[in-house]
């Protein structure tokens, strides 16, 4: 089997679909019903499909700017597949944003969607600003801009943006008032997730991806271990190894990127005081921090709030904060020696060029691909066990579907109920794929791809569309 034809996607995207149809293929117990020549054309069209976003639209957003220029920006919203529901991800604010970026993104929400079985499509947005370069203003301009650029394509039930990174629940409310003008009298309050409460937003939304990507770590390496013991220790898996080798004991750990996911995760960590974790690192667009005895994660989110999200970044700013850390360069962060690596900033960040150095034995991705597949292959050859985007950073998405639903009924859950419900979905996901992944040789990225991959097949199938 071979995909043939392939767009935009990014090279280590094409290899890891290949990869899951490959196994899928194999399996002769999926699509069991066909003969094997309608198998053969089954797996063509889903790869076809897979491989390709439904719709990518482009816009130049036209915002005069407060000193009388005028800019076109760049923007995007790219649906990539919605048989599992309305389209659904979010609008990152940032300069380096980009159509392959976007559409690639777009098919980690088809498959993430797809994994924890939320009834949403795969979409994203994008817009090419450095928002700090932009007054509020003009940031409100730029927000209602896309929205009615895209309000064609956009809607609770076609496509529903959230935040991402470099945007809020202050643009998601800009939006979805914009949105509200333009669809005078029709239903708006599930047309943006990631709002403030006041407008219609759930409680603890704005906490899930980082408590979620906590959780992942916490249930994989001490609840699903622990109680799993005996069969991982004769289990003969290199994973499970690595695994009991950090159940049960003290953990020291870093966290790259102190923004929304980042340092949730951190204080999710922080305050995990029956695990003894000790968060000894933390850095962001400019610095690390670093103390060996454990950075106080509490006072570093309450500098972090005063101070335009950054971290204290020099000696003077680490005084006025009270806080007890060393300053270090931003990327010795990864390099540490630290048992876990929580990777909550950008995509790309363990690479070919410091993977050999990395020398965490537990790696989880709050961001979205921050590690490459050379690195993922050779940190897993070593026994690494590396928690993926899609399985770890689901948090969001979770409980967007659950603000979305809120919306829908205009009746709202209390945050206890929502962080139950929202760690309920994750565990159900983590159970469903860590009997496999301690049981064979893939790692649990591949896992996850296949049995992503296998939910959107068996949907496309019923529906009729495998031909
Ligand atoms: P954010 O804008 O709130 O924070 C980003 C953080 O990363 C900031 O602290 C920033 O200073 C830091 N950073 C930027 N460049 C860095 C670098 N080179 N090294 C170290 N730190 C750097 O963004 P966020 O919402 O926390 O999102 C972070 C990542 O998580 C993104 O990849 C995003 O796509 C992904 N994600 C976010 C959500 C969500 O709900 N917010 C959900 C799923 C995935």
């Amino acid at each position: 089997m071979n995909i043939l034809e392939v767009l935009a996607l990014e090279e280590e995207t094409k290899k890891i679909i290949q990869e899951s149809l490959d196994a899928l293929y194999e399996k002769k117990e999926f699509l069991p019903d066909l003969t094997n020549g309608e198998r053969t054309q089954a797996f063509k069209s889903l790869s076809a499909i897979i491989s390709t976003p439904n719709n990518i639209h482009k816009s130049f957003l036209r915002v005069p700017r407060e000193d009388g220029t005028i800019e076109r920006i760049p923007a995007y919203r790219v649906q990539h597949n919605d048989s599992l529901g309305p389209y659904k991800g979010g609008i990152r604010f940032y300069e380096g944003v980009n159509e392959e970026e976007v559409v690639n993104l777009a098919f980690l929400m088809t498959l993430k969607n797809a994994l924890h079985q939320v009834p949403f499509g795969g979409g994203k947005g994008g817009i090419v600003i450095n928002p700090r370069d932009y007054s509020e203003k003009e940031l409100n301009i730029v927000s209602r801009k896309y929205v009615r650029y895209f309000a064609d394509v956009i809607g609770p039930d076609k496509d529903i943006p959230a935040p991402d990174m470099g945007s809020g629940e202050r643009e998601m409310d800009w939006m979805m008032a914009e949105y509200k003008k333009i669809h005078h009298g029709k239903p708006y309050l599930g047309s943006f997730t990631g709002k403030s409460v006041v407008n219609g937003g759930s409680l603890g939304r704005r906490e899930a991806t980082g408590k979620g990507v906590y959780f992942t770590f916490r249930y994989l390496i001490h609840d699903y271990a622990v109680a799993h013991k005996e069969h991982l220790e004769n289990s003969g898996n290199p994973f499970a190894n690595t695994a009991l080798e950090h159940a049960e004991r003290p953990l020291k750990m870093a966290v790259q990127g102190f923004g929304n996911v980042g340092s949730v995760a951190a204080l999710e960590a922080y305050q995990c005081r029956a695990l003894n974790n000790q968060v000894i690192a933390v850095s962001d667009r400019n610095v690390t921090l670093y103390n060996e005895d454990g950075l106080d994660i509490p006072s570093l989110i309450a500098f972090t709030s005063s101070n335009r999200g950054d971290l204290p970044k020099d000696a003077a700013e680490l005084s006025e904060s009270g806080i007890k850390a060393e300053i270090r360069g931003r990327d010795e962060l990864l390099t540490l020696p630290v048992d876990v690596l929580f990777l909550a900033a950008l995509e790309d960040q363990i690479r070919k060029d410091n993977m050999e150095n990395i020398q965490a034995k537990i790696i989880v991705e709050g961001a979205n691909a921050p590690t490459t597949r050379d690195a993922d292959a050779y940190l897993s050859d070593k026994g690494v066990i590396i928690i993926p985007d899609i399985l770890a950073n689901a948090g969001g998405v979770i409980v967007s579907y659950l603000e979305w639903l809120q919306g829908r009924e205009t009746q709202y859950h209390e945050e206890s109920e929502v962080f139950r419900l929202l760690l309920e979905k994750m565990q159900e996901t983590m159970d469903t794929i860590l009997p496999q992944y301690f049981g064979d040789p893939y790692p649990l990225r591949e896992n996850c791809f296949i049995h992503a991959v296998q939910r959107l097949s068996t949907v496309l199938h019923k529906q009729g569309k495998l031909y």
